[in-house]
């Protein structure tokens, strides 16, 4: 469960997060990688792979790569990208790096990524956390708009059972 504290945290950390501005989910995803000193590279999860999952994450040895289901709709694939650089962001070691992988993209198979995905399990409050970072990182987006509603951060805390004195 996300408490105040964690909460507070992750919406500090968004805050300092480089928002390209008009905000796109490509544009942040190239500050943040500059920001790291590592590119990040976004691919598409090959047909098959699993099931359940829609996105991963994980590490090379001089990248970055994250895997995106490709029949989803576009603003489904932002969340995706979002939500696996919330875990990036939080530091999840969801399991090891594949430094040993440095031909991976295009000959990516299911098998691989399904073995990937295994190695990579995050804990329901790891999950709970990119998810929140997710939700953070457009809201933030959002409220930067010159059009933006006030108040949607406070929704979201009021949502997540937090209260309303978090703004
Ligand atoms: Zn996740």
């Amino acid at each position: 469960m996300v408490t105040r504290r964690a909460y507070r945290k992750w919406r500090a950390l968004v805050a300092d997060l480089p928002l390209p501005d008009p905000f796109t989910v490509p544009d942040l995803v190239a500050a943040i990688a500059e920001r790291r000193g590592r590119p990040i590279d976004i691919g598409t999860l090959p047909g098959g792979a699993t099931a359940q999952t829609c996105g991963v994450w994980f590490q090379l040895v001089d990248r970055d790569v994250i895997l995106v289901e490709e029949n989803t709709s576009a603003f489904h694939r932002d969340h995706i990208v979002l939500h696996e650089l919330g875990h990036m962001l939080c530091d999840h070691r969801g399991g090891d790096t594949f430094g040993d992988l440095t031909r991976l993209l295009p000959d990516l198979s299911p098998d691989l990524v399904r073995r990937m995905l295994n190695r990579t399990a995050y804990t329901n409050d790891e999950e709970q956390e990119a998810e929140l970072v997710a939700s953070l990182i457009r809201i933030t987006a959002e409220t930067r708009a010159p059009n933006a509603q006030p108040g949607v951060l406070g929704n979201l805390a009021a949502a997540l059972g937090l209260g309303r004195g978090t703004r």
